[in-house]
C-alpha cells in the first residue's frame, strides 16, 4: 500500500489551496518527500508528519518552487529547540543538486548539517531498490536534468512527474501506475514549450495505461477552464484536480 499527500497542488504564482510542490508519500512507517517548495516543511507537519523524521528527499528539478524549503529544512534540523538530529539525511536529485546544495551552503553557511551526516545522490534514468520499496527515475524533459520519479511498493506504483513536458519516458515511467500524479499546468492550446498542457497529461495517461490520474502543478490558465474535460477527451479512467491536502492511498 502506498498512502500520498499533495503537499503544494501549485506553483510558483501564488494562489489559495494551491501552494508550490511538495509531495509526500508513505509507505509503512517510512515517509519519503518529493520536492519541497517554500511552505512544504509546515505544511509536512500538517499532514502529520514531522520533518524531524524525515530521512529520505527527493528533487526532480531546480526551480524555487520546487526546492526553497530544503533551506528551511535545514535551519530546523540544526535549529530546533531540545532537538538533537542523529539520523542521516539521504537527498536524491537531478543532476545539479550537489551543486545547488553547494551554492545554498555559500548563501547560508549556518544550515550546514550540525551533528547529521548529508548524503547526495543525482539520478537520471535510473532504478534504486530499498528494504520495501523501489525507486525508478526517467528525463522528464522540463529541464535539461529534470526527472518524473516513480515509486513501487509491494505491487503498487505511484508516478510523480514533477514539472514535466510530454515525451516517451514518460509514458514508460507512467505504465500501469495505479496512480500519476501529472503535471497539469495549462489548458489545451497553451503556448508551453516546457510544461503539459491538458490535453498531453491525457495522451500520456491513456498510452501508459494509467489506473488514475491527479492533476497537479496548475497554473492559474488551467483552472479557468474545465480542465477535466480536456483530459477526459483523451483518457477514459478516474481524474483527480489536486489541492493542497489532497490524500489518496493505492
Ligand atoms: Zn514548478
Ligand atoms: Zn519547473
Amino acid at each position: 500500500m502506498i498512502r500520498f499527500t499533495i503537499l503544494g497542488a501549485g506553483t510558483g504564482v501564488p494562489m489559495p489551496q494551491r501552494s508550490p510542490a511538495g509531495v509526500l508519500v508513505q509507505i509503512g512507517a517510512t515517509p519519503l518527500l518529493f520536492d519541497l517548495g517554500p511552505g512544504t516543511i509546515p505544511r509536512l507537519d500538517a499532514a502529520g508528519v514531522s520533518y524531524r523524521d524525515l530521512e529520505f528527499v527527493f528533487l526532480t528539478h531546480l526551480h524555487p518552487d520546487h526546492t526553497l524549503d530544503l533551506v528551511m529544512l535545514l535551519q530546523a534540523l540544526n535549529y530546533t529547540p531540545s532537538f538533537t538530529r542523529e539520523r542521516p539525511l539521504r537527498l536524491f536529485g537531478c543532476v545539479g543538486t550537489r551543486a545547488l546544495y553547494d551554492d545554498l551552503l555559500r548563501a547560508y553557511p549556518s544550515v550546514a548539517p550540525r551533528g547529521f551526516e548529508l548524503t547526495i545522490r543525482e539520478l537520471s534514468a535510473e532504478r534504486i531498490a530499498f528494504d520495501a520499496w523501489t525507486i525508478e527515475t526517467a528525463p522528464s524533459a522540463h529541464t535539461a536534468t529534470s526527472i518524473a520519479y516513480r515509486i513501487e511498493a509491494e505491487d503498487k506504483a505511484l508516478v510523480y512527474t514533477g514539472d514535466a513536458k510530454e515525451n516517451p519516458a514518460l509514458i514508460e515511467i507512467a505504465r500501469d501506475a495505479d496512480a500519476f500524479v501529472c503535471e497539469c499546468a495549462f489548458p489545451r492550446g497553451y503556448a508551453t514549450r516546457d510544461h503539459m498542457t491538458a490535453d498531453a497529461v491525457g495522451r500520456v495517461a491513456r498510452a501508459a495505461r494509467v489506473k488514475r490520474v491527479i492533476l497537479n502543478h496548475l497554473y492559474p490558465p488551467a483552472l479557468e477552464v474545465d480542465v477535466v474535460a480536456q483530459v477526459r477527451a483523451e483518457y477514459a479512467g478516474e481524474i483527480i484536480v489536486a489541492e493542497d491536502g489532497t490524500r489518496i492511498q493505492v
